[in-house]
């Protein structure tokens, strides 16, 4: 992994995104890991969704191909401690097929430890904490060496991400922000998903649409459906930016 030699406020997201607007995801990719790779680290954060699994496909091909390097950049996953079994199955799956490791980073507290000091069932009382706690607080800790990170957020999934440019500045975790997906529709997902045998989680065929912690999961026909049923919250925070969002609680983890 390089050094980071350059501050991601040096690079110009804005001209980035702007240039790569009729970009393809392949063209996004080759970019980010040939041209900013020796700039600095870049991390590809999955939640094994359908989007994550066709960029890890997509990665593995452009390696194989050697239009980037193996080394150009590392995939994390947030693991809660609250993922279904067959989330890690899946991982286990996707490594094994792409020959890739996939880094799961733990919030410093256990679901057990988090219950003792901030109550049982954090997720159902206050899930913005919970959040907080189990994937902000990593996902800040993952990002604070890297030059930019890798996401698989779609335009249409919601109205936050409708914005999302291809290169970006990511002024919640100050840094860059890939996004190679932006323009696919459900139905590219599942085409390239189909087309060249890409593992996913088996959950998506038993009525999940949008799948994350066990808990806060339930069968929808879309993400807000899916996610946090019930209670007023479709984003866990992580592609939200500071102005947008209210953070709450103050937490000694
Ligand atoms: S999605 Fe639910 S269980 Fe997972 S971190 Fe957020 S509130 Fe907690």
């Amino acid at each position: 992994m390089p050094e980071t030699i350059t501050k991601p406020e040096e690079i110009n997201w804005t001209e980035l995104g702007a240039e790569f607007e009729a970009a393809s995801t392949e063209e996004i990719l080759v970019h980010a890991l040939n041209e900013l790779s020796h700039k600095g680290k870049i991390l590809f954060l999955t939640a094994f969704g359908p989007e994550g699994c066709v960029l890890i496909a997509m990665l593995h091909k452009l390696v194989a191909e050697k239009r980037i390097e193996k080394n150009s950049f590392s995939i994390a996953n947030l693991d809660t401690g609250y993922q279904f079994k067959e989330t890690l199955e899946l991982k286990e799956k996707l490594e094994e097929k792409y020959n890739f490791e996939i880094f799961l980073k733990q919030p410093a507290l256990s679901v057990e430890k988090q219950d003792e000091k901030y109550g049982k069932d954090l997720f159902s009382t206050k899930p913005d904490d919970c959040c907080f706690m189990r994937k902000l607080v990593p996902l800040a800790e993952l990002l604070s060496d890297k030059l930019a990170w890798i996401t698989s957020i779609r335009r249409e999934q919601t109205e936050h991400r409708a914005k999302a440019k291809a290169f970006e500045f990511d002024n919640k975790f100050k840094l860059g922000k890939i996004n190679p997906l932006i323009k696919w529709t459900k139905s590219d997902i599942w085409k390239y998903i189909h087309e060249n045998q890409v593992p996913y989680n088996p959950l998506l065929d038993q009525g999940y649409e949008s799948i994350g912690c066990e808990p806060c999961t339930s069968h929808g026909s879309n993400r807000a459906a899916s996610r946090w049923a019930g209670k007023d919250k479709i984003e866990c925070g992580l592609h939200i930016q500071d102005h947008e969002t209210e953070q709450g609680g103050e937490f000694v983890i």
